[in-house]
């Protein structure tokens, strides 16, 4: 075909890529918006689960609390019983025994004080955690609802922008002969993102690979569309078009896999 012609499909099969290269970008976003959202709902699931353990501790450690109060008060009525009797006893024999087993009253209900002290050293150490927890919780939870709200709207949104993309894909699409633009389809179906790159000083743009000295010739030339025998994507030369935003193909993240 004249270089005329050549230019103007390559130009046509550009703005096809660059809808294409949009819609990619929608697509994407309405992949990754539940993903995101995901990510933070296991997040705040994990905090919730942490709080509901620290919430059972404190619980458990409540009721400790409660029984030893009430051993320690029924221990000490004890106590004040036993004294009370000793002032009756009628010997001195039954007066030691006595003695003897408030002492070990009085050293039991002594522990059970210091059960106390170390129960109410844990109380504040996860009342203090739990403290610090319910912080985190909030925020997350926080910004889990505002989250929730904006996905819905970007979602929606998203799609409104996708469908005038296939509009405008539609439109673009008809513009180009049919077998070159069954030619792009055949790549776009089978090959990752996107179809048709430029090469620069020799390189293809998109696998990064010489292409051969040849195939460089005859691209310059610019007659027929060539593909990169490497990556198999429709190639163009970079200086066939004056307009470098519109030709030489704005550096794309090149994927591990191609
Ligand atoms: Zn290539």
């Amino acid at each position: 075909m004249s270089n005329a012609v050549y230019l103007d499909q390559i130009k046509q099969l550009v703005e096809l890529q660059k809808v294409d290269d949009a819609i990619f970008t929608v697509k994407q976003e309405l992949e990754s918006a539940p993903r995101d959202l995901e990510e933070l709902e296991q997040r705040f699931e994990a905090v919730d689960a942490q709080r509901n353990r620290v919430l059972d501790k404190l619980t458990h450690l409540q009721e400790q609390q409660k029984r030893l109060s009430l051993e320690i008060d029924d221990d000490s009525a004890r106590i004040k019983k036993s004294k009370n009797k000793l002032m009756q006893v009628g010997n001195t024999r039954e007066y030691h025994a006595m003695m003897r087993e408030m002492d070990s009253m009085e050293k039991v209900n002594r522990s059970r004080e210091e059960e106390k002290m170390t129960l109410m050293e844990e109380l504040q150490l996860q009342t203090d955690t739990l403290a610090e927890i319910d912080r985190n919780h909030c925020a997350l939870k926080a910004e889990l609802e505002v989250r929730r709200e904006g996905l819905e709207g970007k979602i929606q949104n998203a799609r409104v922008r996708l469908e005038s993309l296939n509009q405008k894909r539609a439109q673009v699409s008809k513009a180009i002969p049919q077998p070159v633009f069954m030619r792009y389809e055949f790549i776009r179906v089978r090959l990752e993102h996107p179809v048709i790159v430029a090469v620069k000083d020799g390189v293809c743009s998109r696998c990064n690979i010489a292409v051969p000295p040849q195939t460089f010739i005859e691209l310059q030339r610019g007659q027929q569309i060539l593909s990169c025998p490497n990556c198999q994507r429709l190639i163009f030369w970079c200086e066939h078009f004056s307009l470098p935003e519109e030709a030489a193909a704005t550096p794309r993240p090149t994927p591990l896999t191609d």
